[in-house]
């Protein structure tokens, strides 16, 4: 067998990092071992993300940078995968000559087989076929030696195709995954200290829907809430027209599920919410937040808003600055418009000038930065439920933890508290962080 070193560089979203675990445990199987050093590696993987034009420059300049390794070994065997891998295809090695191996998202399964086709027959091999099940889904990836919290991938793919967006194209129809596979690896996470779980898919509120006996998402969560061991539940990432009655109520019903939901609007005006097919209306999603509210009080609600989509008026972003004011989220993800090939929001007219785009996102990140400080001062006086999860960056005698909120507090204590669950009550309300003493 092979001892070997392999190398892998991630980008994008936490569905990536998951894959590339999934990659590290494939090739464990064949003799390679993770180093942090690319140039010690004899197996060098990039896995890729599309989601964004800057993720995608970033990516190909990191695969130019690291064939040079190549020159002082030519043996070394490199492979581009994820998004970008399907994207692309055969088409990469135009872009980059000496590539060994290209694979998309459905094939990581197939890793172990392609690598050894590459090292014995020193040809380069491309694999971006969809399949109608992801072998790999099942694979388990222990967590890193310590970890509290971990990421449990439940689907995979989406059936949305938001006009915005290229997942549908590079990670497939949407495919949920058996919950006795999902609970089976929750419980071996469990057995490796792991205390709170993020349930992940492009849009976990429709987990469930091609499974042949009908689970969804609730009762996943129902099952999840079940295990021992298992102390928080979270989840991401979930479509606001797919979030039911059953999953809000869930927050009041579930004592493990944590007080916190990432709901993505991406727009406060229902024009441009139709323009990018999101099928639902700003109003029905502020009548959605105000269920949540009303069930769970104190319930952080985070989200995702995109400016300069194509079309997008200075009175369409008014509205989403609207909604901003009437909603008052926790904290955003915001984001310029970019545009992606092969979408239907290539095709629309009215493209928004970049110095515009620039502008409306730097004016919404001011206000949502007010609105995070005000709800963190908010919470001055309040006892919070924290995990303590290591020690703080800031100073040797702090730890550090996150609320069931999602929100991170520092506070004076010994590391034999990191595992634990401790009541803190808040001191003050910063715009990152909350700082705080323990009860
Ligand atoms: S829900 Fe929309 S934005 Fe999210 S992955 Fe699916 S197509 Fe993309």
């Amino acid at each position: 067998m092979n001892n070997k070193y392999l190398y892998i560089e991630t980008f994008g979203c936490q569905m990536n990092v998951h894959d590339s675990e999934q990659m590290a445990v494939l090739l464990a199987d064949i003799g390679y071992r993770l180093t942090d050093d690319p140039a010690k590696a004899e197996l060098i993987l990039i896995n890729t993300c599309s989601i964004r034009e800057k993720a995608e420059q970033k990516a190909f300049s990191e695969l130019g940078r690291l064939m040079k390794l190549k020159e002082g070994n030519p043996d070394l065997i490199i492979g581009f995968a994820g998004c970008l891998a399907q994207h692309w295809g055969a088409k990469v090695y135009k872009r980059v000559k000496n590539v060994d191996l290209v694979f998309g998202t459905h094939n990581i399964h197939r890793l172990p087989e392609m690598v050894a086709a590459v090292q014995e027959e020193r040809k380069k091999i491309t694999q971006i076929d969809f399949y109608s099940e992801i072998h790999s889904l099942n694979i388990f990836a222990p967590p890193p030696k310590g970890s509290l919290s971990s990421f449990v991938s439940i689907m995979q793919g989406c059936d949305n195709y938001c006009a915005y967006c290229v997942v549908p194209y590079l990670r497939g129809r949407e495919m949920s995954r058996e919950p006795e596979n999902i609970i089976d690896e929750i419980r071996k996470l469990t057995q490796c200290g792991v205390k709170e779980v993020t349930l992940l898919g492009q849009n976990v509120n429709s987990y469930g829907k091609n499974l042949e006996h009908g689970c969804d998402f609730v009762s996943l969560i129902t099952k999840v809430n079940n295990v021992e061991g298992i102390e928080r539940i979270r989840f991401t990432t979930s479509h606001p027209k797919d979030l039911s009655d059953g999953l809000i109520n869930a927050f009041a019903e579930l004592p493990k599920l944590c007080e916190h939901i990432h709901l993505p609007v991406q727009s406060g005006s229902n024009r441009i919410l139709k323009r990018m097919n999101r099928g639902y209306t700003a109003e029905e999603y502020v009548e959605k937040v105000e269920r949540l509210r009303a069930v769970c009080p104190g319930i952080s609600i985070t989200s995702d808003i995109i400016v300069g989509f194509p079309g997008e008026t200075s009175k369409d972003y008014q509205e989403t600055i609207d909604m901003m004011e009437k909603i008052r989220f926790d904290s955003l993800f915001s984001f310029k418009y970019s545009e992606r090939k092969g979408t239907a929001a290539q095709a629309l007219q009215g493209k928004v000038p970049e110095a515009e785009k620039r502008q409306r996102l730097k004016d919404l990140q001011v206000l949502q930065d007010r609105h995070t400080q005000e709800k963190n001062t908010a919470l001055e006086g309040c006892v919070q439920e924290v995990l303590v999860e290591g020690p703080s960056r800031n100073s040797a005698q702090d730890v550090t933890g996150r609320t069931r909120s999602w929100k991170i507090v520092n506070f004076k204590g010994s590391p034999a508290l990191i595992g634990k669950k401790v009541l803190v009550k808040i001191s003050r309300g910063y715009l990152h962080s909350l700082r705080g003493e323990m009860e």
